[in-house]
């Protein structure tokens, strides 16, 4: 059987744990590898190796850091088809998902590229006689991320491009359950020119996330996956006075109000709902149709389309989803299903029994779609995760902007709509971090930034763009002046005369 195990100090290891995760091929439903889940000895090497790599990295002007980026950029670029392939394999995402997988990631290797521009500091020449103020943002030193299995190549990149842009070193712990392509990445950094011991990787679970929390050596931690550990991360991150910024699940809602296109709804609704068999955090769970002639219209042209969801094996080129990461996970999903069922909802399409021929044993699901959800019902304030659109009938906008805003979760919401005026009053009004307006997945590039609001996000500083180097960074501000003459005592707080 094949192992997985870590990436340290430019080198692969397999570390001292005989503990192990298996990682499926979801297409066939069989192990096709064991992912090594470190000790706390492995994770520590690691963190050495990155507190051994910092005081030269950092060191190196940004010019040259960035010059690092850009050939990693290349890089990948050369390596897209292996790792789109290896992603898709390990997760089940289609081929074309899996490449723009990789390439939303490399989005923000390209932003990080301009990191001479991004991090200079401000300079104030004469804020007092002779004096002059400048501030400076200096990298933090050894940062780690720990990544869902949704997103394996974009999430990492969201964090280490950023932050071994600024001067960092970098310790990824990625999901077990799909760890290859993050490996892959760190061996073409080393390939790119970053020196060994800034970017490793360590495969495992909560005993490697906990030697992260607890070494003090690790200044800053980036988590993105569930929000209970989301939570955990927070603020055991925060008790261990770590920089610390977690991302959690979601819950998005597409509201759809009576003048919208309904073709143009129901195309992107169909994507957006379904699309990597529901997997993102950015995916569209629930949709909002205000009115019941919406809602009725919508149903109707909704029901041929989930039905003929075009679902294939995920090194598929044209299928519309592939197979579910595992069965734990499609079982889970199921479970939500036969809840919401129970809780009342009524059951348009049931996407439980789908089987793909060829490939009995692998996990997949057909469509679901569900009507007249309710505010109260459990399966409708948790995050399923799967193929399972939920609706949720609302009366007017009012009532539709409530039910995002009232809702746990606040990452990503949208319209549907002709009316500018309601558009406007909706994202102004409504309480969620991204917004799209005709826009079914609003998830912002990487030169902006990305995060939700209420149990989507905790912490203050988004992912990537502006707000990704301030979180990679600290600032440092100098006063200086060069006095001609010998200057007198000052009892009184100075003040700029
Ligand atoms: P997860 O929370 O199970 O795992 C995320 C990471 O945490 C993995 O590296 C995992 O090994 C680690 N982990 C798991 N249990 C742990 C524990 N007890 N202690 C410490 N670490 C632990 O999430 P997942 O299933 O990999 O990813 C799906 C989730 O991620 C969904 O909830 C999805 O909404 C969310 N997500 C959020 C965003 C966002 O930006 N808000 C983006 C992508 C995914």
């Amino acid at each position: 059987m094949r192992t997985l195990g870590h990436f340290i100090n430019g080198e692969s290891r397999s570390g001292d744990s005989a503990r192990r995760h298996d990682v499926f091929n979801p297409t066939s439903g069989q192990v096709q590898s064991q992912t090594v889940l470190a000790n706390k000895s492995d994770v520590t090497l690691a963190i050495d190796a990155a507190a051994k790599a910092f005081p030269e990295w950092s060191s190196v002007n940004p010019q040259r850091r960035a010059r690092v980026m850009f050939n990693f950029k290349s890089l990948v670029e050369k390596d897209m088809e292996n790792l789109a392939k290896m992603l898709s394999s390990e997760h089940g995402k289609t081929l074309p998902d899996a490449r723009g997988d990789v390439q939303r990631g490399l989005d923000v290797i390209e932003f990080a590229c301009g990191i001479p521009h991004l991090q200079k500091g401000e300079y104030t020449e004469g804020a007092g006689p002779g004096i002059d103020l400048y501030s400076m943002r200096q990298p933090l030193g050894v940062c780690a991320g720990i990544t869902p299995f949704n997103f394996p190549a974009m999430i990492p990149m969201w964090m280490f491009g950023v932050a071994i842009a600024c001067g960092n070193t970098f310790v990824n712990k990625p999901s077990e359950r799909d760890p290859s392509v993050p490996l892959r990445l760190a061996e073409l950094m080393m390939e790119a020119g970053a020196p060994a011991g800034v970017l490793n990787v360590v495969n495992g679970d909560k005993e490697a996330v906990d030697t992260l929390i607890e070494d003090p050596r690790v200044e800053a931690l980036s988590f993105v996956g569930s929000s209970d550990i989301a939570q955990y991360i927070y603020s055991n991150g925060a008790a261990h006075n770590k920089r610390v910024q977690c991302f959690g699940g979601a819950k998005n809602h597409m509201i759809v109000m009576p003048d919208a296109d309904m073709d143009n709804v129901v195309n992107q609704l169909i994507g957006s709902a379904y699309g990597s068999a529901g997997e993102r955090c950015m995916a569209t769970p629930v949709v909002v149709p205000v009115g019941t002639e919406t809602a009725d219209k919508l149903i109707e042209m909704l029901i041929p389309r989930v039905k003929a969801l075009n679902i294939g094996p995920s090194l598929s080129e044209t299928a519309d989803l592939g197979p579910m990461v595992t069965a734990a996970h499609k079982k889970r999903v199921a479970d939500y299903i036969q809840m919401a069922i129970d809780e009342g909802q009524d059951l348009i399409v049931d996407g439980r029994d789908f089987v793909l021929e060829g490939h009995e044993d692998g996990f997949f699901m057909g469509g679901t779609l569900l009507d007249n959800a309710k505010p109260s019902h459990t399966s409708y304030k948790e995050e399923i995760f799967g193929p399972v659109l939920q609706i949720v009938r609302a009366d007017n906008l009012d009532e539709a902007i409530a039910l995002p805003s009232d809702h746990q979760y606040g990452n990503g919401v949208c319209i549907f709509t002709r009316n500018g005026a309601a558009a406007r009053d909706f994202a102004s009004r409504v309480q969620v971090g991204m917004v799209g307006i005709n826009v079914p997945i609003p998830v912002p590039l990487a030169y902006h930034t990305f995060g939700g609001w209420k149990r989507s996000s905790f912490g203050d500083t988004n992912q990537h763009g502006p707000e990704g180097v301030k979180f990679w960074t600290k600032v440092k501000t100098v006063t200086q002046r060069w006095p001609d003459d010998v200057l007198s005592s000052e009892f009184v707080i100075p003040t700029m005369k």
